[in-house]
């Protein structure tokens, strides 16, 4: 017989089996297990503490919805570690969000400096130190999985701590537009805009979400604007600089740029090493020196790749009891590390490219017939048909609805010019390198 606790979470899983992707389903939640239910809080068991991170970023709102659906009451969730592995974590340091948003697992203290990162690292620490008065506002930007996330956070944490008098508060642009959205559904704009503009430090996450979405420009640039003119700290991230925001309108572009404008870049071999160094101490999990430099040496573009190496790593040993060597951390990472074909799409093909031709995504799936995009263009539309299983329609259609005959004959013109040109081959193999990571 179940316990009610292992009933009320076997429904949830059987809710999150449908909407996970198969092998994180398998990795993360096949090994939890519903350990207690009592004053109105349910106990799972876990593994390690990596799997509460992970499945608190992830799946925190489906598995609260489905939790207070499955027991018809709210319920509160809490994980606990089953007592195999010695955990050196302790407890108070269990991520957790609090009510500003703010998970306690980013600061400065685990951020570690490197040469592509110092200058944002420099100007977020200066922020949380004197928040509203140096750089206002204060806008990093990077590529995915560079620390934009950790540092806003890690500001927000930093201010919450020395500055608790101040009103911290962390949102994404996306969440930011669903608030927005909803309350104008429900008649509540006045209390979200209050909920925005009555804050002493506003973190805003991902901007690049706005593009095109002009209602929500409008809503940003009066938040902007009242919190700016009362002398309020605005700290906004992008995965690219404001001027490369398309359709993004001039005075929010300058507004922007008024503050002072970061980049954050792709680590060294050596800060990749000191992160993995960090991450594997943090966790109080010996690793040895071989399997960390295997990985720095292999991921390279990407520190949340990086961690995500290392956390599976972790999880799959301690799973299975088995002893981290160099030969099992191959195996358990091999499809991390050499990133099977299907890992290839469309947009990654097209930003690549166009990063290589220095030309605009815009102008890579327009309709402008020059040489210098024309030729991009055809390059791009090659790879897509040669490495994406993706169907003649998908790729017109992701090159400005273009139609199939036009797509057949770009392909073939580059298919031509790469049997009679080296040159022109080496070029598009070089592209593809950088599209494998490589
Ligand atoms: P972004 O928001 O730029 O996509 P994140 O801030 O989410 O990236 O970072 C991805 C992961 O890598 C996070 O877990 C973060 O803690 C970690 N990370 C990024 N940069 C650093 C760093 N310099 N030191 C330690 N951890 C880092
Ligand atoms: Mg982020």
């Amino acid at each position: 017989m179940l316990t009610e606790a292992e009933k009320v979470w076997k429904k949830v899983l059987e809710e999150i089996k449908e909407k996970a992707p198969p092998q994180a389903f398998s990795t993360w939640f096949e090994p939890t297990k519903g350990a207690s239910l009592k004053q109105n809080t349910l106990w799972v068991l876990v593994p390690n503490s990596f799997f509460i991170d992970w499945i608190e970023e992830h799946y925190h709102s489906l598995i609260y919805d489905t939790l207070t659906q499955a027991y018809g009451e709210p319920l509160k969730i809490k994980y606990h570690v089953v007592e195999r592995i010695k955990e050196r974590i302790p407890p108070s340091k269990l991520y957790r969000i609090d009510s500003s948003q703010l998970q306690s697992r980013y600061t400065f203290d685990n951020f570690v400096i490197g040469d592509g990162n110092k200058f944002a690292r420099a100007a977020s620490f200066a922020v949380a130190t004197v928040p509203g008065k140096q750089y206002n506002p204060l806008f990093l930007y990077g590529t995915v999985g560079l620390g934009k996330t950790h540092l806003l956070q890690a500001i927000g944490n930093y201010v919450k701590e020395k500055l608790p008098e101040l009103k911290v508060y962390y949102t994404s642009c996306e969440t930011f537009m669903n608030e927005m959205v909803d309350a104008i559904q429900n008649n509540k704009i006045i209390q979200f805009k209050k909920k925005y503009r009555f804050r002493d430090v506003l973190l805003i996450d991902d901007i690049q979400f706005l593009e095109a979405k002009e209602s929500l420009q409008e809503e940003i640039f009066h938040t902007f604007n009242s919190l700016y003119d009362a002398g309020k700290q605005v700290v906004i991230s992008s995965d690219r600089p404001p001027s490369a925001l398309a359709t993004l309108e001039e005075r929010l572009v300058s507004r922007f740029q008024g503050g002072l404008v970061c980049d954050i870049k792709p680590p060294s071999f050596e800060i990749r090493l000191a992160i993995l160094k960090k991450k594997a101490e943090l966790s109080g999990i010996q690793v040895p020196d071989e399997i960390i430099n295997f990985i720095a040496e292999r991921i390279k573009s990407n520190i949340r790749e990086l961690e995500g190496a290392l956390i599976k790593l972790f999880a799959l040993t301690s799973l299975t009891d088995t002893k981290l060597t160099l030969e099992s951390a191959k195996e358990l990472l091999k499809d991390v590390i050499t990133k099977p074909n299907e890992e290839i799409t469309i947009n990654k093909i097209q930003k690549i490219v166009t990063n290589y031709y220095k030309i605009s995504l815009t102008a890579l799936r327009g309709k402008r017939r020059q040489q210098s995009i024309v030729r991009p263009r055809q390059v791009a539309i090659y790879l897509a048909r040669e490495h994406t299983p993706t169907s003649l329609k998908e790729i017109g259609n992701m090159f400005g609805n273009r139609n199939h005959a036009t797509i057949i004959h770009d392909y073939n013109k580059v298919r031509k010019l790469i049997d009679n040109n080296e040159d022109f081959k080496e070029e598009v193999n070089n592209i593809l390198k950088l599209i494998k990571g490589e």
